[in-house]
C-alpha cells in the first residue's frame, strides 16, 4: 500500500452557507412524546457528519425532518435548494425490477433524467453500477444479491438522484463487519469524488469515528445534542486502528454517562468514581 492520503477535510468554512442547518428543532409526537428538543446542528458543504445515539433517541426522526418527510413542531430547517437522497437500513429495492431497472426508475424522476431515452438511462445506470463496484450485475434481481450488494444498489440509486446531500439512516447496520468495512471505503471514496454532504446516523461508535469529520452525540428522551467531537484523524481510517479505538472509547464513555444519567435521573453531582 502507498501512504494514506493525508488530506484533512476543511472544517467549518466561514462565509459558506452550510448544506443543512437545523436551528432549535423540536419534534413532539402525539401530545407529549418529546422526541427532539431544540436540536441545533449544521452540515457544511462537503462535510461528513455522523449522528450518534442510543436507539430511540430520535435519530430517524431527525433525518426524516431534514428529508422533509415530516415537519418539526418548532424550530427551523434549512436545506437551501439542495437535492436530498436518503438511504435506509433496508435497501427497499423493487423486487420485480432488475438492479438496473431500479436505478433507471430513479433516473427517470430526476429533472435531467426526465427527457432521456430508455437507452440513455440504461447506459447511465451501468455507469453508476460501476461506481459502486457492481458492473455487470445490472440484469440481476435484488434477491440474487447479497445484503452488501443490495446496499450498493441502494447507494447507486441515491447517486442517480443527483443528490448534493445524502442522508443515511444506519445503512450498514444489518451487514457483517467485513462487508461493512468495504462499504465504508466505497462510501468514503464516492463522498470525496462527488463532494457530497453526508449526514450519517448510527449507534455504532467506531463506525461514526471511522467515517465522520465530526461526530455529534445525541442524548435520549428527549433527543438533544450533548456534545460534538471533531475527528481529526487522517483518512482513510481503519475501524480497527488504535486511533479510531481511542476516540471511540472516549465517546463511548461520554455516551455511557448519558445513559446512566438517564437511567437514574435523581443521581446528580460527582459520581461514585465509576
Ligand atoms: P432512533 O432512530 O434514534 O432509534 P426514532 O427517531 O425512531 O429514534 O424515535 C424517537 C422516539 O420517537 C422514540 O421514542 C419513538 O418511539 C418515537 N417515535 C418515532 N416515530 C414516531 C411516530 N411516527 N409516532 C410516534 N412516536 C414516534
Ligand atoms: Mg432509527
Amino acid at each position: 500500500m502507498t501512504a494514506p492520503i493525508q488530506e484533512l477535510r476543511p472544517g467549518r468554512t466561514d462565509g459558506h452557507e452550510p448544506a443543512v442547518r437545523l436551528d432549535a428543532v423540536s419534534k413532539v409526537y402525539g401530545r407529549e412524546l418529546l422526541a427532539l428538543d431544540q436540536v441545533t446542528l449544521s452540515v457544511d458543504q462537503g462535510e461528513f457528519v455522523c449522528l450518534l445515539g442510543a436507539s430511540g433517541c430520535g435519530k430517524s426522526t431527525l433525518l426524516n425532518l431534514v428529508a422533509g418527510l415530516d415537519r418539526p413542531t418548532a424550530g427551523e430547517i434549512d436545506t437551501r435548494d439542495a437535492r436530498i437522497a436518503m438511504m435506509f437500513q433496508e435497501p427497499a429495492l423493487f423486487p420485480w425490477l432488475t438492479v438496473s431497472g431500479n436505478i433507471e426508475l430513479a433516473l427517470r424522476v430526476t429533472s435531467s433524467g426526465r427527457n432521456t431515452t430508455k437507452k440513455e438511462r440504461r447506459a447511465r445506470a451501468a455507469e453508476l453500477l460501476e461506481i459502486v463496484h457492481l458492473g455487470g450485475f445490472g440484469g440481476k434481481r435484488p434477491h440474487e444479491l447479497s445484503g452488501g450488494m443490495r446496499q450498493r444498489v441502494a447507494l447507486a440509486r441515491a447517486l442517480a438522484q443527483e443528490a448534493d446531500v445524502l442522508l443515511m439512516d444506519e445503512p450498514f447496520g444489518a451487514l457483517d463487519a467485513m462487508t461493512r468495512d468495504l462499504l465504508h471505503d466505497e462510501l468514503e471514496r464516492i463522498w470525496r469524488e462527488r463532494e457530497l454532504s453526508v449526514l450519517f446516523v448510527t449507534h455504532n461508535v467506531r463506525e461514526a469515528v471511522r467515517l465522520g469529520d465530526r461526530v455529534v452525540l445525541l442524548s435520549s428522551r428527549p433527543g438533544k445534542v450533548i456534545e460534538e467531537f471533531p475527528v481529526a484523524l487522517p483518512r482513510p481510517r481503519r475501524t480497527d486502528s488504535a486511533e479510531v479505538a481511542e476516540l471511540a472509547s472516549t465517546i463511548t464513555d461520554r455516551l455511557r454517562q448519558e445513559v446512566l444519567r438517564h437511567a437514574r435521573p435523581a443521581a446528580q453531582g460527582p459520581g461514585s468514581g465509576e
